[in-house]
């Protein structure tokens, strides 16, 4: 992938998910805007999917619970594949122009038949993606999760939402592992505080099925999952468990050692300095390889060998 599209990409946010394309219907996209608010608000009951007060509370439990800035979010459901497709790619235009902006008009981008041709691709895969201030979902797709899958899906995009918030809306070469990672720790941990599935338990069911892969798959280190487009060649050639999965267990290792406030600063550092390595070490007080070597054995030990 050339340098442009790697930045491009970045900037894109994520793929949750690789769900079955579903044929859905034809009513016009829901839109909610969602902030967060110094209030509680009450989670919704098990197995309610009612998007609005579902994103109140999950915006809720970020800005009150984890310091995590929810600002004028706009979340569009669309009812069907067809029209989350055209959703993502309409957005295209405006993303391609801020990027022309942060970058500087010097900057090279991708033609805008790419552009839109690498948004379409991520629409055909994915069940939501999470970006400045916007949140895309696939209803088609997302409406067929279980309801703690469906929670962790919404709370895991604007969790990306929030990352960006936290910069502006800059771009940034933050780690692609942390940047999942955390999404997933969130999700997870939201779904706990909403009565589904303990957060102990999920981790270690996430613990299980990387023991198992691992058995059989070679994992990338760390340090081989910091861009984003090894990230999604990984995705698809491993699967999630040493991908989201191994992610959401260094992130979990991170915050239980020092604090996710200390996370929520290492992706604010990326406003002022665009730097991966320097971040780190400003943040979490070690460098990125040793975080990596330790993790690794830290891992062995959790999986058994
Ligand atoms: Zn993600």
């Amino acid at each position: 992938m050339r340098p442009s599209n790697k930045r491009f990409f970045y900037f894109v946010s994520c793929i949750f998910g690789w769900g079955t394309i579903l044929a859905g219907c034809t009513t016009a996209p829901q839109v909610l805007t969602i902030s967060s608010t110094s209030d509680a608000v009450t989670p919704p009951p098990s197995g309610s999917k009612d998007y609005a007060q579902t994103l109140a509370a999950i915006a809720s439990v970020m800005s009150r619970d984890f310091k995590l800035p929810v600002v004028d979010v706009s979340v569009t459901v669309y009812p069907s594949q067809s029209s989350y497709e055209s959703g993502v790619v309409a957005n295209a235009g405006r993303d391609r122009e801020r990027l022309q902006q942060q970058l500087g008009s010097g900057a090279k981008l991708p033609s805008e038949a790419e552009f839109v041709d690498s948004l379409r691709r991520l629409a055909v895969s994915s069940s939501a993606v999470g970006n400045y201030r916007k949140v895309l979902v696939n209803d088609s797709h997302a409406s067929r999760l279980r309801w703690q899958e469906w929670v962790r899906l919404l709370a895991h995009e604007l969790t990306h939402s929030a990352q960006s918030e936290l910069i502006n809306g800059r771009l940034a070469s933050a780690d692609q592992w942390l940047r999942e990672g955390f999404a997933e720790w969130v999700g997870y941990t939201v779904a706990d505080k909403f009565g589904a599935e303990s957060f102990a338990k999920s981790r270690q069911s996430v613990i299980d099925l990387i023991a198992t892969a691992r058995s059989y798959q070679t994992f990338p280190s760390l340090n081989q999952l910091a861009r984003n487009s090894d990230w999604v060649t990984w995705l698809r050639t491993l699967g999630r468990a040493g991908t989201y999965g191994q992610a959401l267990i260094a992130v979990d290792v991170l915050i239980e050692q020092k604090g996710i406030e200390t996370v929520v600063d290492y992706f604010r550092l990326f406003e002022k300095v665009n730097n991966r390595e320097k971040n780190f070490l400003t943040a979490f007080g070690e460098t990125l390889s040793t975080f990596d070597e330790r993790f690794s054995r830290h891992l062995g030990v959790l999986i058994g060998r």
